[in-house]
Formats: structure tokens, sequence, C-alpha cells
């Protein structure tokens, strides 16, 4: 039984299903897309595989499903698991045409027609009927990623919050979505309030689910991962669908470190060019007045007292976000 060979395309639907427990009501939607009914206050969905070349979560998916099917877990709760991108993650590539994790909140229909657009309508379509199936209070969409460099905060998510005012009305919810991320092993968190139209934010702004982007290391080659340093963040996946306490074993959390964005930095000219080693690690700091980038008739500087910079990509398509920086985020209510 594999969910990722019948997303690649090396099983048929039908072998797929074939070999589903009958004692389960599975149904498979599309190919990478699974959908587990379950009854009570909390609707999950989990994504991997968003770009193709991230494979490390995608195997952790895989690895939850295959237990659900031996009967080792048995899921409380309604799920829908998603393997996002089949023909990039055959090819091992982050994207085939366009990034699909810009395509989100419709946006997919204002770019010419590519297998990403195509992608993106059936994914969220998908997560649509999902939630309109499961209504629930809790819905919550967890949006699995791996970086492509190193980060000083290795295990990290992006979490969509909508304005200043929203956040402290929210503040209860955004403690609690703080939480579990930190007893996922997440060590940091940055709090984003831009619009930028990927996964788990169309699942924020459209449905209110609490929904984060994670970074869980770096991205690497299928064979190459260990799966071992994936094994808390799965059981936690797990102990969330079981609606089961998290057995942290011993492990102390430090406390998060949040953060809020101070800069987007968008690639307008072909020429645009990072002033820093291009393996700089995430989350790396910068003073003020620092050149960060430059492009033809501008620069980016850095312009609070400190910045730390967060996805640094300068071979980004024109119009697209190249850099991010960051300064810390202080609010005491928020999170204690
Ligand atoms: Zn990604």
């Amino acid at each position: 039984m594999s969910f990722i060979e019948f997303t690649l395309g090396k099983l048929t639907k039908a072998e797929f299903v074939a070999q589903l427990p009958k004692h389960l009501a599975f149904e498979c939607w599309a190919p990478g897309v699974l959908y587990l009914p379950g009854e009570g206050p909390v609707s999950l969905v989990l994504s991997a595989g968003i770009h193709g070349n991230e494979t490390a979560p995608v195997l952790v998916l895989d690895e939850i499903v295959k237990q659900i099917c031996r009967r080792q877990i048995v899921p409380k709760y309604a799920c829908l698991f998603i393997l996002g991108h089949p023909q990039a993650l055959l090819e091992a590539r982050r994207y085939c045409d366009t990034n699909l994790n810009r395509l989100f909140c419709g946006y997919h229909q204002k770019v010419k027609p590519c297998i990403e657009a195509n992608r993106a309508a059936l994914l969220e379509q998908s997560v649509k009927r999902f939630f309109q199936l499961h209504d629930t209070h809790k819905k919550q969409h967890w949006d699995c990623h791996c970086a492509i460099r190193d980060a000083i905060y290795p295990r990290f998510a992006v979490v969509p919050v909508a304005q200043e005012q929203d956040m402290h009305h929210c503040q209860r919810s955004m403690a609690s979505h703080l939480s579990m991320l930190q007893q996922a092993g997440i060590q940091a968190v940055v709090l984003s309030k831009l619009a930028t139209h990927t996964f788990s934010y169309a699942s924020y702004i459209q449905y209110g689910a609490q929904a984060a982007t994670l970074e869980l290391g770096k991205a690497l080659p299928w064979a190459q991962n260990n799966m071992l340093d994936h094994q808390y963040f799965q059981d936690y996946l797990i102990s969330l669908i079981t609606s089961n306490t998290h057995d942290a074993r011993g492990e102390t959390h430090s406390r998060l470190r949040l953060f809020s964005v101070a800069q987007q930095m968008i690639k307008s000219r072909d020429d645009f060019t990072l002033a820093f080693a291009a393996d700089m690690a995430n989350f790396s700091c910068f003073g003020q007045g620092e050149l960060l980038a430059y492009e033809t008739g501008r620069e980016y500087r850095v312009k609070e007292k400190q910045e730390m910079v967060l996805f640094p990509n300068a071979k980004v398509e024109r119009g697209a976000r190249a850099l991010l920086t960051l300064t810390p985020y202080h609010d005491k209510g928020l999170y204690d």
C-alpha cells in the first residue's frame, strides 16, 4: 500500500483503492488527494510535496497513511491527506512551469494555463469540499515543506495572520496554535500579514483554519532523508489525528522565537542579485544600512536596527518574492 506510488502514477486508482482496508471509509478524490471521514470538533488538512524536491514530509504523510491502513493508529478526526504536486515529485524538482505555492486563493486563474494552475484549482476544490463536509470549530491545515538552504532555526513555521486587531481578537486561538507548533518541535514562527496566495494562507483566509507553512529542515532527495530526524514531528501529527496526548519523551522545548516580516523584496529585474553568500542560512542577521540585494536602479538595505533574512532566492521568476527580512516579534500577551 503506497499513497506515494498511486500519486506518482505507479499504481492505478483501482489498484490503490483495492489495497485500502474496507473497515475504513477512505475516499480517493484524485491522485495525491485522500479523504478519511471522521467525527468530532476538529478537521485536519495535512499536505506535503507542494514543491516536488521536498521529499521528507511526503514520506511522513505516506507513513501515516500506511499506519492507519495497518490499524496501528486509529484516527479520530476527519483528515484530508494531500501530496501536492505529483509531476514535480516524479521529476524531483521544485516545480515544472511556475511555483505552485503562489497560485492559491484563486490566483491560478490569473496565470496562463499550466500544470501548476490545474493542480492549484484541484487542490482548492478538494479543500473546499473537505471543509464544507466538516465545518468544524477547529479547522487546521499543516502544509509541510523543506527549505532550500540551512537555517539557524531548522524547523520553523510561517503562520498567516490578518491585521493587528484581528490578531488580538484571535489571541486565544493564536496562543493555542503557537503552543501546538511548539509541541510539534517547531523552533521559530514567522507571523506574516502578507497576502501570499500560499496553500496555508488560503485555508486561513477562506475558512478561518489554524494554518501554517512548516519548514522541516533542508530539502533532500528521496533516499538521502534520515527519517529519524522526522520521527518526532510524525509522532506529533499522529497524536493530532488520533486526539491522543503527545508523548514528549522528556524532550523540553525552548521558548518559540517569534518574528514578524520587516521587508518583502520582489525581483523586478532579471539582474536581481543578493549581496551576501548564496549559502547564507535563513535567519542570518544583518545590521542597519547593510546592503542585502540590488538590481538595476534599486538597492535593498536593512532599515531596522537588525533584520534577519528569510527565503533568499535570486533565481525566482520576475515579479516573485526574492527575499524577506524579519524582526523579532515582541508581544507578551500573544504567547506566554
Ligand atoms: Zn516548499
